[in-house]
């Protein structure tokens, strides 16, 4: 840290982000990507053509691919807006609606960077418990009218709100903008994005990061009511007006067009999470019922972080957090049927061993 920085970020504690190994190649379950390439059109979308036009600005109003996203989810164009990666949309949410005098609200177990973000801002926030089967009390957050952020399904767990609780939570906080964070809803969640019609406060974020198969090319998507996603360009056109470059919107387009084929493989990786949950039971695991792309499992043998450790050293990462509550689980992404089957024979290996 050098003495020129502003004293307000020296006491920031980071988010740490899972690794990204460049040395060696792992089985890589740690970060909650795809395990499927991006569709044929996208690979051929983003073609030399494009990468010759990279001269040019892209277009800060993103206004094919709007149109494009809009009409896949039966909203208006100006109730979408595009940015770099979900995590840009939840900074900017932040950004605009917290602060010292406005405090946020989010489950103590969640997505990490929601703290990371409201300490950035100086804003005070709650950290709620979860129940004690890691499910959030819908009732916990009503009435509140606070900042509120919800990843839904949530993360680690897996776990989701009915579309009926998240009404609950936004029409009882109606001074107040409710986010619901919607990275992994594709994996048989249920999206609560209809309500913006009915709803001014709720701002819905959804990313290509994870179902798309995008993680790469940053780009992530809010639907909410014209105002909020006029808040949204405000702190865009004052900060960064190019945040989506052009390869990614090219590549975004052409993923919507192909919208079935990632939804093929949404259900893949339901079908092989399914099967991964059996195989993890079957070794004595206890394993959160997930709607994710990803599985959160504890197992009655092996501690959380020595099993982390030792399937490191067989090639094979998945994401250990070491925090007092969860830190008996890791975090396994969901990845191919053979990955999963390598998976499951290096942990059966491990427990024999130990
Ligand atoms: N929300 C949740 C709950 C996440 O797990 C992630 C992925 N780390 C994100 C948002 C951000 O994803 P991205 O910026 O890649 O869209």
């Amino acid at each position: 840290m050098s003495s020129f920085l502003n004293p307000q970020y020296k006491e920031l504690e980071v988010y740490t982000p899972g690794e990204q190994p460049q040395d060696m190649k792992y089985i890589k379950l740690n970060t909650n990507e795809s395990p499927y390439p991006p569709s044929n059109g996208v690979l051929e979308a983003i073609n030399s053509n494009q990468a010759e036009l990279l001269r040019l600005y892209s277009d800060p109003e993103c206004k094919a691919l709007r149109k494009a996203i809009a009409q896949l989810y039966k909203v208006e164009t100006d109730n979408i807006y595009l940015s770099n990666g979900s995590d840009d949309i939840l900074n900017f949410a932040f950004m605009a609606y917290t602060g010292k005098n406005r405090p946020a609200v989010f489950p103590e177990i969640s997505y990490g960077f929601y703290k990371v973000f409201a300490e950035l801002y100086g804003t005070p926030y709650e950290a709620i418990p979860l129940r004690q089967d890691f499910s959030i009390d819908y009732k916990d957050y009503m009435g509140l009218n606070k900042f509120i952020v919800i990843a839904n399904p949530n993360a680690p767990t897996g776990l989701c709100l009915s579309v009926k609780e998240v009404e609950e939570i936004v029409s009882s906080n109606p001074k107040s903008v409710v986010v619901i964070d919607e990275a992994y809803v594709d994996f048989g969640g249920e999206s609560c994005y209809p309500l913006i019609n009915k709803y001014n406060n709720l701002l819905v974020v959804q990313t290509f990061s994870k179902s798309r198969s995008m993680a790469g090319a940053r780009l992530g998507f809010a639907i909410a009511s014209k105002e909020i996603i006029e808040d949204l360009n405000r702190i865009k056109f004052s900060t960064n007006p190019y945040n989506v470059n052009r390869l990614t919107l090219v590549a975004g387009e052409m993923a919507i067009k192909d919208n079935d084929y990632y939804m093929e493989n949404c259900q893949k990786i339901i079908d092989t999470r399914e099967f991964t949950t059996k195989q993890l039971e079957a070794l004595g695991f206890y394993v959160i019922p997930s709607k994710s792309n990803f599985v959160f499992a504890k197992s009655n043998k092996i501690s959380g972080e020595e099993l982390y450790n030792r399937l490191k050293a067989q090639g094979v990462l998945v994401r250990h957090f070491n925090t007092e509550k969860i830190k008996d689980f890791n975090r396994i992404t969901i990845g191919t049927m053979d990955d999963m089957k390598t998976f499951i024979s290096t942990v059966k290996k491990i427990l024999e061993e130990i």
